[in-house]
């Protein structure tokens, strides 16, 4: 008989019907119109039922089938029991027939951490620019991001009656990722994609300093990935504290799987061990291609101006 497939795949195959299961709440959320909004740190940094019903559905489904992992989420929620109808048991048979990388099939349970931006781009959500939101899976094995599920529940919401809404895009390190057509930014072209809710001077003084030949402002970093892996954007470039482990992870493991690279300001990479600090205190970098063109591009002075 076959070997049972390893644990990662199943994760990830788990993962991505978790993640559908999110991107129904987040759609279903914003239909029935009461979204619930609560400020965190500020107005800049919200909180709305999407993002609590479903982090809850993703930590809680997540646990019950892999109890031994690590799941760390976005939102500080009370531990009360959640509601059943918010449990996806479900998984993506198409990722289980695949096999997984030999470097990985004898990862246990222990040893995995899972990061959990269950909606990134809530700024947005709230202002009606829906395509921005992304749902955010990622998974960590020796503080490195192998593996990752980015769901965006609008995509193709603007596109018509017949067009699919939504999708969901997966990667796994050493195997590639799937769901998306990879597309390179256009040659000779430098397209940077930033925030539009969280500027600062600094920011837009990097920025300046890259002299880009055009500039995208549009939330959520799973979203700014995604305009990297198109070819829509060649690098993000966020010279600021503020985003944090759970927006990075995932978006991180889809990234270095096609080749790409993502760093802080300072070219220093991501760590995604259980113990490590949630910011990201020295901005974020990335790119699909050429990413040393961007590194020796950003100024000393922004780089010390960032205390990783
Ligand atoms: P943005 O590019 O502004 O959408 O930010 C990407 C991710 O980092 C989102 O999850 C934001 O909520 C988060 N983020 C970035 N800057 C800040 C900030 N100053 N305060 C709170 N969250 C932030
Ligand atoms: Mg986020
Ligand atoms: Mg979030």
């Amino acid at each position: 008989s076959m070997a049972s497939p390893a644990l990662l795949m199943r994760v990830v195959a788990s993962a991505y019907s978790v993640a559908e299961k999110a991107a129904t709440i987040v759609r279903n959320v914003m239909s029935a119109g009461d979204l619930g909004i609560v400020e965190k740190a500020g107005p800049n940094d919200l909180q709305t039922k999407a993002d609590r019903l479903v982090q809850m559905s993703i930590c809680a489904s997540l646990a019950r089938k892999f109890p031994k992992v690590t799941i760390i989420g976005e939102e500080e929620l009370p531990n009360d029991d959640v509601s059943e109808d918010l449990i996806e048991d479900g998984h993506y048979e198409e990722i289980l027939k695949k096999p997984c990388p030999a470097q990985y099939t004898g990862i246990k349970e222990e040893e995995l951490v899972i990061w959990v931006d269950p909606l990134d781009g809530t700024k947005e959500y709230t202002e009606g620019l829906l395509d921005h939101v992304t749902v955010l899976i990622g998974i960590a094995y020796g503080g490195k991001a192998i593996a990752g599920v980015i769901n965006q529940p609008y995509y193709n919401y603007e596109a018509g009656a017949n067009a699919v809404l939504g999708r969901t895009i997966w990667g796994v390190l050493g195997m590639g990722a799937f769901g998306f057509q990879l597309t390179e930014a256009p040659a000779g072209k430098h397209i940077v994609v930033t925030t539009r809710s969280h500027s600062s001077a600094l920011v837009n003084e990097c920025i300046t300093a890259l002299n880009p030949d055009h500039v995208i402002r549009v939330g959520g970093a799973g979203n700014k990935i995604i305009q990297l892996i198109e070819g829509k954007a060649s690098a993000y470039v966020f010279a600021s504290p503020g985003c944090k482990k759970w927006d990075t992870c995932a978006p991180e493991a889809i990234l270095h799987a096609v080749g790409g690279k993502i760093t802080d300001i300072r070219g220093n990479s991501f760590q995604y061990n259980k113990e490590v600090k949630h910011m990201n205190s020295a901005g974020v970098l990335a790119t699909l291609r050429n990413y040393d063109y961007y590194a020796s591009r950003i100024p000393n002075t922004v780089k010390e101006s960032l205390v990783p």
